[in-house]
């Protein structure tokens, strides 16, 4: 493990040339303090944890220091903005440290998110409010905890810098680190720009990178588009299986290697209800939780589009149709594991959707509900009191159970290997908006940060049940009714 001097910097994407990026250096922040670590990250980097009892550590992650080997920039991008092609948009408030090769080999991007005004800032102050940076850093990692792809997270570092949204509220910047931050709108940008070489170059440097066995096919681009197409319809699934909501789906918020990518207004499902819209920002519901696999394929069909000056019409087509058969196969897998069954098919579709409508009218939890089904005891005659009782149509419940039975019956094992089974698969904690908020409160209020650092641990194993922390678990208290997420971070 290596001390901050030692980090292995090998910055790739700084050697593209000068119209990818704008180098600029991160702009101070005063004072800051470190918020939360995340041991778990840090061997990512080669970084030895005990260099946050560093009187300095803050400096660095705060941007007012600069790393040895770092070259920061801010990578241009645009994007579709809920249906809308905005022409430029690029890092307004991050800046990409660099990449760093660890022992292992792999490449870690370092981007210090709310390090100030960059080219692209537009009318932002480059910041990040501690709110969202606790929010981005905390479901990154429970993402991960989750076993879904995505971006990861270092630290937060905090300041008492004023920063102004609908209040007044403090700076932080979140070290998110990814093994690329490239997403479909950085290749839209110079699509509709017409710079076809700088799409075909930024098409190879992907490619090399992060797809390195296709480098020498003949057919990369659409190979490269088929890998891509997968891998989002494979996120998706794993969307919609954990009851998770992105809540802005737009190309830029995209990774082109199908990681959860930007969080900002995201919410877990907490009662099932597919027009779930975890965004206040989006009252007509574009990006409702029920919309997200459609939503996925109509970003993958901008990022065909925008390829197109290097993949023939036709192949950029196929490659979308693809996009819906691996979408259900995937999802009908993972419910299926929901439900206990090793191999589901298209005919569990009922079987799942049923509950689902059942969990629907009964405003079930739908990560408690799940994890109770772990307990089904499919003894003829048995009539799973407890989780009948969640239901208000306890006839339908019944005949449901009846079913579910007899498809059981078609499993190995006994219902106590079941249960082992189901509960690496349905967790029992999700990161809940109230528990998010109590840890926000707690930080904005006393600079007491142990909520955090509690959640983050407790997030990081969502599968096992954990001594002492079962209210973590709970339902929504009554205030958490009047919490409300929006685009503003
Ligand atoms: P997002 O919705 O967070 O993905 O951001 C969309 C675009 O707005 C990106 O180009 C961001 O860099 C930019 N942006 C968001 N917030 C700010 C801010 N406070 N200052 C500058 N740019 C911002
Ligand atoms: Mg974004």
């Amino acid at each position: 493990m290596r001390k901050l001097e030692q980090l292995g910097f090998d910055n790739t994407f700084a050697r593209l040339p000068d119209i990818f990026h704008s180098r600029l250096h991160p702009t101070p922040l005063p004072d800051p303090y470190l918020v939360s670590f995340n041991t778990n990250a840090a061997p990512l980097i080669d970084l030895d944890s005990a260099e946050t009892q560093r009187a300095d550590f803050a400096e660095y992650f705060s941007g007012n220091r600069l790393l040895p080997g770092c070259e920061p920039l801010a990578m241009l991008y645009a994007g579709h903005q809920f249906g809308h092609y905005v022409p430029q948009l690029g890092d307004g408030r991050a800046v990409l440290l660099g990449e760093i090769k660890n022992s292992a080999g792999e490449y870690w991007d370092i981007q210090l998110k709310g390090a100030g005004r960059t080219p692209y800032s537009r009318n932002g102050d480059g910041r990040a409010v501690l709110r969202s940076s606790i929010r981005e850093y905390l479901c990154s990692e429970a993402m991960h905890g989750l076993g879904i792809p995505t971006t990861r997270a270092l630290c937060i570092v905090g300041s008492d810098h004023r920063v102004y949204r609908e209040t007044a509220e403090t700076a932080a910047v979140v070290t998110r680190i990814a093994p690329s931050h490239v997403r479909f709108g950085s290749f839209e940008v110079f699509f509709y720009r017409g710079q076809n070489q700088l799409l075909a170059m930024l098409a190879d440097y992907v490619i090399a990178k992060h797809f390195p066995p296709l480098m020498d096919a003949p057919d990369k681009y659409s190979r490269f588009l088929d890998e891509v197409v997968t891998r989002t319809a494979t996120l998706m699934a794993r969307w919609q299986a954990v009851g998770f909501s992105h809540g802005v789906m737009n190309t830029d918020n995209m990774s082109i290697l199908g990681l959860t990518f930007d969080y900002g207004p995201f919410g877990f499902m907490e009662n099932y209800d597919p027009g779930y819209i975890c965004n206040h920002s989006d009252p007509a519901g574009r990006y409702a939780y029920n919309q997200q696999p459609q939503i996925g394929l109509w970003n993958l069909a901008c990022l065909a589009q925008a390829l197109t000056p290097v993949i023939a019409m036709e192949d950029a087509e196929a490659a979308l149709q693809n996009y819906g058969p691996a979408y259900a196969k995937h999802y009908t897998e993972l419910m299926g594991q929901k439900l206990g069954l090793a191999h589901a098919s298209k005919e569990d579709d009922t079987l799942i959707n049923t509950l689902l409508e059942m969990m629907h009218t009964s405003q079930a939890d739908y990560t408690n509900l799940f994890r109770g089904l772990g307990n089904f005891n499919s003894a003829p005659g048995e009539k799973n009191t407890a989780l009948r009782d969640q239901f208000i149509d306890r006839t339908a419940f019944d005949a449901w159970s009846e079913s579910y039975r007899a498809r059981l019956q078609r499993e190995q094992g006994s219902d106590e290997e079941r249960k082992i089974r189901m509960d690496k698969v349905n967790p029992k904690y999700i990161l809940r908006n109230h528990l998010a908020q109590t840890a926000i409160n707690k930080a904005e209020q006393g600079r007491d940060f142990s909520e955090v650092d509690r959640l983050l641990k407790l997030l990081q194993d969502p599968f096992s049940e954990q001594p002492g922390m079962e209210d973590y678990a709970a339902t929504p208290p009554e205030w958490a009714r009047h919490i409300t997420v929006s685009c503003s971070s």
